[in-house]
């Protein structure tokens, strides 16, 4: 296959906090429809990566390009709305509302009506409501989530939970999504259905996924690239066999 255009590219970045480096000189090129891994020790600085892609943190310097153009110092919302969509290490549920009322939440992010428009609730109001909607019952399905709609997100068993954090990141449409640490307390049998439904979602929507994770059977098995920090640090970039076999990797991540 000739490679898809690139999404995203990250050159030079770096981040510190009180003289400490979460993160330096970070470089990555990301094609269309990849599945790249970023795996390193905890305070290894990937959810520092993330944080910086999404607005959510400022670099201190480098660069960072979606589809060529510089999203340094562009805010979140306004991220959300390029294409670009992440789930949090831990859960930022709205815990009381339902499981349709969570994905429909994220979806009117992408589909904003407006204070006017919503008093008033003319058609453009009705056109975004209803293509929200059409957007939150296509991901309960997806997300094997549509028997538990109606229940209060805090009632549904873990693993539910964490598949519908993924499905409020999905509803806002994005073309890149970013998952920080998705399989964390889930067992491996719902690790092993979590790959699979991670790489649907790429097989489906051509969407490119960044994933973050501790557990090492989802990353070789999904990841098409990996790349592997320590102390902030990228240590090597590669195909899941050539990390595994990596002298630094084995040294720093695997401990031997
Ligand atoms: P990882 O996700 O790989 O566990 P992080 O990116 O969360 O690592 O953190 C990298 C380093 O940066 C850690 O030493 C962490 O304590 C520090 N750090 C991250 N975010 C902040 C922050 N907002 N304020 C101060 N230090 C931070
Ligand atoms: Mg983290």
């Amino acid at each position: 296959d000739a490679p898809g255009p690139v999404v995203l590219r990250t050159a030079g970045l770096t981040k510190s906090f009180r003289g400490l480096v979460a993160l330096r000189e970070h470089a990555i090129e990301l094609r269309e429809g990849e599945i790249l891994g970023v795996i390193g020790p905890n305070g290894s600085g990937k959810s520092t990566f993330f944080n910086l892609i999404t607005g959510f943190s400022r670099p201190d310097s480098g660069a960072i390009e979606f589809r060529g153009r510089s999203i340094v110092g562009v805010g979140t919302a306004r991220i959300v709305g390029l294409g670009i969509a992440r789930t949090f290490q831990g859960s930022r549920l709205f815990g009381s509302l339902s499981v349709a009322e969570n994905i429909l939440a994220a979806a009117q992010l992408r589909h904003p009506v407006g204070p006017v428009a919503a008093v008033l609730r003319g058609p453009r109001y009705r056109a975004h409501a209803r293509e929200a909607e059409t957007i939150a019952a296509r991901l309960l399905n997806l997300m094997g989530l549509a028997s538990q709609a109606d229940r209060p997100a805090v009632d549904l068993p873990y693993g539910d939970q964490r598949r519908l954090e993924i499905a409020r990141a999905l509803a806002t449409e994005p073309t890149l999504l970013l998952l920080d640490e998705p399989a964390a307390g889930l067992n491996s049998g719902e690790t092993r259905a979590l790959t699979a439904l991670i790489r649907r979602i790429r097989d489906l929507h051509g969407v490119t996924v960044v994933v973050v994770e501790h557990d090492m059977d989802l990353i070789m098995n999904l990841c098409e690239r990996i790349q592997v920090l320590a102390t902030g640090e990228v240590i090597c970039v590669g195909s899941p066999e050539a990390v595994r076999s990596h002298p630094r990797v084995r040294e720093a991540y695997l401990g031997h």
